[in-house]
């Protein structure tokens, strides 16, 4: 687990960044760069939304698998769905295994990212950046042919920056290209956009891709939850709670 800055010390650094976000005469334009999933939007209330919606269809022949699913609150999801069933007390291999093949078939999927949450400050602060200028761009590792559509409905209904100049929304090509490689891959073009000077992921591996990539920006750690297994983060990367500033 990382320890964040204290409030005060994550308003200053997120206040110099919207102080950086304002364009200079003859400089390319300031670029913000958020991730989704674990950054700007708490993705946990969708996974207890899809456990609810198989025990509705259970709750007839199976009360107390249903019982126990609907027990589910999201601050007790862990990153892991196989942790989630089993901190509810689910095990059996043939129910963990249809609850995994439901759940992943509506966790990828637009239409339920409507139930996503954004981190407290996060719109505010993503408006801020862009008022003054800075482009704002998305890079998730959500995929583009079945992710993208939801992730920009999410993106407007919670007042995030998105359909205006200076927006974007960068999704994966391909579902199964891991998102570690990726966001690697794909992270130096986003100096295509202009000068990257900050860029937010709740994966330790990304903040430290944009470190290499952009070391003059900030490089910032949500401390929600990540991958287990992550690599150390790198000496250079922020670490803050959420967004209030
Ligand atoms: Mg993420």
């Amino acid at each position: 687990m990382f320890a964040p800055l204290s409030p005060a010390a994550q308003a200053e650094l997120l206040r110099s960044i919207v102080e950086r976000s304002r364009p200079e005469p003859g400089k390319a334009r300031p670029v913000v760069v958020f991730d989704l999933d674990g950054t700007i939007f708490d993705n946990r209330p969708r996974t207890v939304a899809i456990l609810r919606s198989f025990s509705a269809t259970i709750r007839g022949a199976r009360p107390e698998l249903a019982e126990q699913l609907d027990s589910l609150v999201p601050a007790e999801v862990p990153y892991l769905l196989t942790d989630t069933l089993a901190r509810l007390g689910i095990t059996a291999e043939y129910d963990v295994k249809t609850l995994r093949d439901h759940w992943v078939s509506c966790f990828f999927s637009d239409s339920w990212m409507t139930h996503d949450t954004a981190l407290p400050g996060a719109v505010d602060f993503a408006r801020t950046c862009w008022n003054r200028g800075a482009s704002i761009v998305y890079l998730t590792g959500r995929d583009l042919p079945n992710m993208a559509l939801g992730s920009f409905a999410s993106l407007r209904d919670t007042g995030f920056p998105v359909g205006v100049p200076g927006t974007a929304l960068v999704c994966k090509p391909d579902p199964a290209m891991p998102d570690e490689h990726y966001k690697r891959d794909v992270c130096p073009e986003m100096g295509r956009v202009g000068d990257v000077i900050a860029s937010f992921d709740n994966e330790p591996g990304n903040c430290n891709a944009f470190l290499e990539h952009f070391p003059s920006a900030a490089s910032v750690l949500l401390a929600t939850q990540h991958m287990p297994g992550a690599p150390a983060l790198q000496t250079g990367v922020d670490i803050i709670a959420d967004f209030r500033f």
